[in-house]
């Protein structure tokens, strides 16, 4: 942390590239910028009077115009089943959601993009509560940073988090920029050094973003669906209006074309009682999705207080499941994680400021937990 008076630059979230100009700005070589994100995020260092291979007079500049400041941990809670949440508190009082949900062969985590979401999808919390603002890189990242100094390291590993997922609360291709920094971040080995197929970028399909992000990057993609027509999906995720299915399914095609982008992607469809669960719909997304190599993430509804929908009983998320699976799609039903904690999808709950200042109100959040196996509980 940084004592000095005005303005402080944060360096928590400056890719490397970045930081190097940064670097060069102030006179220094720009390899020190590869030394100073070592021990940022590896070594999990945020002193700057602890990084010895930087020269001292380095270190007391660093000490004089920057800081590396991370979100404040509010509440950490951790479910029997393993799961942590935690709420961050961020500089400006907002605060924000992040689950590790941890798994035999891997640890994930849930990551929020914004406070809040401008996207009005019917069936998620968080459009309820509105938008406030987005998230700057080292928010994001930082989210990263505090959970990996949190959990224990499993043993044969390096870190605790092995896979993040663009999740929780907002709309990651709404927050372009911020967004691809941190995942520069994510996937550089001098910080997190995650390969490309364990960033999963959730987009309920702002399609221009989209394609903007196939120019930069190529970490897998999760589109949210939910509806096999766009009749449907006009209702369910307003944004359709915009960009409707079909153009969503060239944009995820564009994204994957590339040879090197072998992963496929993966259509989320949230189960919504007597909506979009009957045979009928799984017919019409078996059609749809015909040639498009894809995985089905099937997620039984979560309710929160006021939700017009229901959850569908597991019996129908099955045969749902079972019509997509047996037209050769590989599918998954989402299990719920960390609900005894209130971390599961529809369940996380942040505060956002209260513009005038005068206090805090509590919101709800979902995040949508990333499982591979099992039944909705
Ligand atoms: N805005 C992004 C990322 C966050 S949402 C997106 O739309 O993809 C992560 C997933 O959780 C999305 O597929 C979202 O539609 C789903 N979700 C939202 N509310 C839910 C709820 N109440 N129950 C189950 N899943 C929900």
């Amino acid at each position: 942390m940084s004592t000095s008076p005005a303005n402080p630059l944060n360096l928590l979230g400056m890719p490397r590239k970045r930081l190097a100009e940064q670097f060069e700005q102030w006179g220094e070589r720009g390899f020190r910028a590869t030394q100073l994100i070592k021990w940022i995020h590896q070594r999990g260092v945020t002193d700057f009077t602890a990084m010895t291979d930087l020269s001292k007079a380095l270190r007391e500049r660093l000490g004089q115009v920057a800081e590396i400041d991370l979100p404040e941990i509010a509440l950490e809670r951790s479910s029997d089943d393993g799961t942590v949440k935690w709420v961050l508190r961020l500089a400006d009082g907002n605060a924000i959601e992040t689950v590790f949900i941890p798994e035999d062969d891997r640890g994930t985590l849930c990551i929020s993009s914004q406070v809040g979401c401008a996207l009005d999808c019917t069936f998620c919390s968080t459009a309820q509560q509105g938008f406030n603002r987005n998230l700057t890189a080292h928010e994001i990242i930082g989210q990263i940073w505090l959970a990996n100094s949190r959990l224990p390291v499993p043993e044969g590993r390096s870190r605790a988090v092995t896979n993040v997922v663009f999740m929780g609360m907002g709309e990651p291709l709404a927050n372009f920029d911020a967004v691809v920094d941190a995942i520069d971040l994510m996937l550089d080995d001098n910080a997190y050094g995650l390969s490309k197929r364990r960033v999963t970028l959730s987009t309920s399909g702002l399609v221009p973003a989209l394609d903007r992000l196939g120019e930069v990057t190529d970490v897998a993609l999760a589109v949210s669906l939910h509806a096999p027509n766009d009749a449907l999906r006009d209702r369910l995720v307003p944004i359709n209006r915009k960009y409707p299915i079909r153009e969503l399914l060239e944009a995820c095609r564009r994204y994957t074309r590339d040879g090197a982008r072998h992963h496929r992607v993966t259509f989320e469809y949230v189960l919504l009682a007597g909506i979009n669960d009957q045979p009928e719909h799984a017919r019409e997304l078996i059609d749809l999705l015909r040639d498009v190599p894809c995985k089905i993430n099937l997620i039984p509804f979560n309710p929160f207080p006021g939700s017009p929908f229901v959850r569908p009983s597991m019996n129908a998320v099955h045969a749902f499941e079972r019509l997509l699976g047996d037209a050769g799609f590989v599918t998954i039903i989402r299990r719920t994680r960390g609900d005894d904690i209130d971390a599961a999808c529809g369940q996380l709950v942040g505060q956002v400021a209260d513009r005038s200042g005068r206090g805090a109100r509590m919101i709800r959040l979902h995040a949508a937990l990333p499982q591979r196996v099992g039944a909705t509980a």
